[in-house]
């Protein structure tokens, strides 16, 4: 008897414990997943700033990949060997750490498809995307050059890391950049958004007819974003400072009252808030209250692991 139920007790939890391990989002349709709905500061308990786009139950593109990612990339079910593209919005710690820890966990799939790795140029505070691609993994002076067998031109069959890098100079007429597409089904475009000094882009994903549009770290001060997002179903804005703030945080980030007047002007279906700090969690209340100045539409709080249908 008591072998039966230690027997049966087991079971469940296995049941349970594989169930936490498969938060994918669905295996038909569009997701968009929050693989780190948080900033820079351990301290918030949120994995920094990371989304996976799930196509059929394929986690085809991610953008961002902070620290933290990499594990919310394995709870989330996905498998790196599905991935067509990584998008960087910008550079910082808190965007693009844990990409090291996503290529080496890929030496344990059957990848076989190159890596399209794209983000934006450089400048005197921060690499090219290429640049920080190089910085890792060049098989002479990269710091994981030990993974250098993925930099093309490198001995060898391996996938191979294609890596881009995209305009940041604003644009006067604020034309939006066209990305790469993907089995004629998969269709991106970036635009240069204003982050102090930090070259840095805003992305949207369109398939099938549906859109996410993701803001990146960014002060609005070049007024691009609404071009980028028009019409789009989610926007996911970055919730990184309070209203009210000045100095150096209010030249690199936007306040609610600006996520809200893009939202509004860009005919956003759906906000999604997310790069949430110290600073913004728990200041929930005032934020949806200075978002609806300008924009009625459904607003959401990004958690991690969190899957939001377009
Ligand atoms: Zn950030």
């Amino acid at each position: 008897m008591l072998t039966r139920t230690v027997f049966f007790l087991l079971f469940w939890l296995r049941v349970i414990l594989n169930t936490q391990a498969e938060a994918a989002c669905g295996n038909t349709g569009i997701w968009l997943q929050v693989l780190g709905s948080g900033g820079p500061e351990v301290e918030d308990k949120r994995a920094s700033s990371s989304y996976l786009i799930w196509v059929d139950g394929r986690a085809r593109i991610m953008i961002d990949a902070g620290g933290g990612a990499a594990l919310r990339f394995g709870q989330s079910g996905a498998a790196f060997s599905d991935l067509l593209a990584i998008f960087f919005t910008h550079l910082h710690v808190d965007h693009s750490a844990d990409l090291p820890v996503l290529i080496k966990s890929a030496f344990f799939e059957n990848r076989s498809r190159d890596l399209l790795i794209l983000g934006p140029k450089g400048n005197f505070l921060m690499p090219s995307v290429s640049g920080f691609v190089s910085a890792m993994f060049d098989p002479d002076r990269g710091a994981y050059r030990y993974l250098g067998n993925h930099l093309p031109g490198a001995p060898g069959n391996d996938w191979k890391i294609i890596s881009k890098d995209l305009d940041v100079q604003p644009d006067p007429e604020k034309n939006c950049l066209q990305g790469p597409s993907f089995e004629n089904s998969i269709f991106t475009s970036a635009i240069p958004v204003h982050h102090g000094p930090v070259p840095a882009i805003a992305w949207r994903i369109d398939i099938d007819g549906k859109s996410i549009t993701f803001s990146g770290d960014m002060s609005n001060q070049w007024e691009t974003l609404e071009k980028l997002a028009k019409d789009t179903d989610i926007l996911v804005a970055h919730n990184a400072i309070p209203e009210g703030m000045t100095g150096v945080a209010r030249r690199l980030h936007m306040p609610p009252s600006e996520i809200g007047r893009i939202a509004q002007t860009a005919h956003v279906k759906t906000l999604v808030l997310s790069h949430r700090m110290l600073r913004t969690l728990g200041n929930e209340e005032e934020t949806i209250k200075y978002v609806k100045k300008a924009y009625h539409g459904p607003i959401r709080f990004a958690n991690d692991l969190d899957c939001f249908r377009p």
